[in-house]
């Protein structure tokens, strides 16, 4: 038995299905969760000590890969000061500052604890603002699993075939409306209809949890229009494009400003941190400021800014971003070109920066939430494993974006797509 099967019946009995978070369970791909011991760059190691070129990054925040010296050493440094005061900080300036100089339509920014929060906070700020309670989201698009949000949602809840969970009441769920990502007549239909009673849109500017999908021409234009005629918060849900796809987020690469911005992942640096901000207007109806209210004993813990701030820090420095999407187009076309010359129909995606998508599907692109349900999830499964054989490790769910870092080399992105050349050899 391997350490990780050891560990994985172990956790079973005390925790609900051995994990903290349900997509770590493998139930998209099958067989026993890798448990992990350390990080090291691009590198994962399991408790068998066999290791993995990672493009999982703890779902998003390893953007300088594991371990980076910048974020170790600031923590160390922190920690001679104690862990948290529930009072203000400087740090905490610091990096709201930092923020709001890098993603300009943010004007004020609150810290909280996880993507989650973040953007369960910026739609009750928008129902607050607005006085309306009807919100739109996008099917596939995940945003945590607050209960507004838990309405055919993606990721998790794509992977396990529960989009809609129990236990969101009826009563609150009817004020979600889900709309087809990219499809840009229904938005305008949906607003020439009830645009009146909609407090906010919210959407992923990159669709990254229902695998990777960018926007089409015109959707995110055609969401700022409505939501300007209309007075609805347009809010981009950056928890996973922010700092990634480009220095400013998706945003910045595709030039929209959105009233709110919710981010996590990145900005945490791997510690438990977002952070939802926007137009200064809306932000000051947020408490102690205004009637909104949201609160957070933890909320810009100084541990977890200094490291989220070395990592925003080191991600600033000139071409970062540039360099990383040079290793993401390596690696997909890399792919691709195995797949195209073994013909076996995959589609691939660099959505930019460190963020990539890849489809077992024959259509030629896909664009939408029901072109990704027509992707072959089983080859996805059996390509999956195949690599973790060979030592890579992508994210264990046909439904996921996959992130490149920093530290990934040209020798480990070599290495990747020989790896995955040998294992469509075998999906043949
Ligand atoms: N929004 C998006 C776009 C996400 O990808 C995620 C997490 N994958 C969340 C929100 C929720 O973040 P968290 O898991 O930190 O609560």
């Amino acid at each position: 038995m391997s350490r990780s099967e050891d560990l994985y019946s172990r956790a079973q009995k005390r925790i609900p299905g051995g994990v903290n978070s349900p997509v770590r369970a493998f139930n998209g791909v099958g067989g026993t969760p890798l448990f992990f011991q350390k990080g090291e760059g691009a590198y994962v190691y399991d408790e068998d000590g066999k290791r993995y070129i990672d493009y999982v990054g703890s779902w998003g925040p390893m953007i300088l890969g594991h371990n980076h010296p910048d974020v170790i050493g600031a923590v160390r440094k922190q920690l001679d000061f104690g862990l948290s005061f529930g009072a203000p900080t400087e740090v905490e300036i610091t990096m709201a500052e930092k923020v709001c100089e890098l993603v300009p339509s943010m004007d004020m920014v609150r810290m909280v604890n996880s993507g989650t929060e973040a953007t369960m906070s910026a739609i009750r700020l928008s129902r607050g603002y607005t006085g309306r309670d009807k919100i739109v989201k996008f099917e596939g698009c995940y945003h945590g699993h607050s209960d507004s949000l838990l309405v055919k949602a993606g990721s998790g809840a794509l992977t396990l075939g529960v989009p809609n969970s129990p236990g969101v009441p009826a009563d609150l769920a009817q004020h979600t409306i889900t709309l087809q990502f990219n499809d840009i007549e229904e938005v305008k239909a949906c607003f020439n209809e009830i645009g009146d009673q909609i407090a906010c849109v919210i959407v992923e500017p990159v669709a990254g949890n229902m695998n990777c999908i960018p926007p089409a021409a015109g959707f995110l234009e055609t969401l700022r229009e409505v939501c300007d005629q209309s007075g609805a918060v347009l809010i981009f849900d950056e928890v996973m494009t922010g700092f990634r796809v480009a220095l400013g987020g998706a945003q910045e690469k595709f030039n929209i400003k959105p009233d709110l911005t919710t981010l996590g992942k990145v900005i945490g640096a791997g510690m438990p941190v977002g952070a939802f901000g926007g137009k200064r207007e809306i932000m000051e109806h947020i408490s102690p400021l205004g009637p909104v209210y949201q609160a957070g004993t933890l909320s810009g813990n100084p541990v977890a800014m200094v490291a989220g701030l070395a990592v925003l820090n080191k991600i600033s420095e000139p071409d970062f971003h540039k360099t990383l999407e040079s290793k993401t187009i390596a690696l997909v076309t890399g792919i691709q070109a195995a797949a195209d010359e073994l013909n076996v129909p995959l589609v691939t995606v660099c959505a930019g920066g460190g963020m990539f998508g890849l489809f077992f599907t024959d259509q030629e692109c896909v664009t939408t939430f029901a072109d990704v349900q027509k992707c072959d999830t089983d080859k996805f499964k059996l390509f999956f494993h195949h690599l973790l054989e060979e030592g890579v490790y992508l994210a264990p769910s046909a439904f996921e974006a996959g992130f490149t870092s920093q530290a990934h080399s040209e020798e480990d992105i070599a290495f990747t797509v020989a790896a995955a050349k040998r294992a469509l050899a075998k999906l043949v």
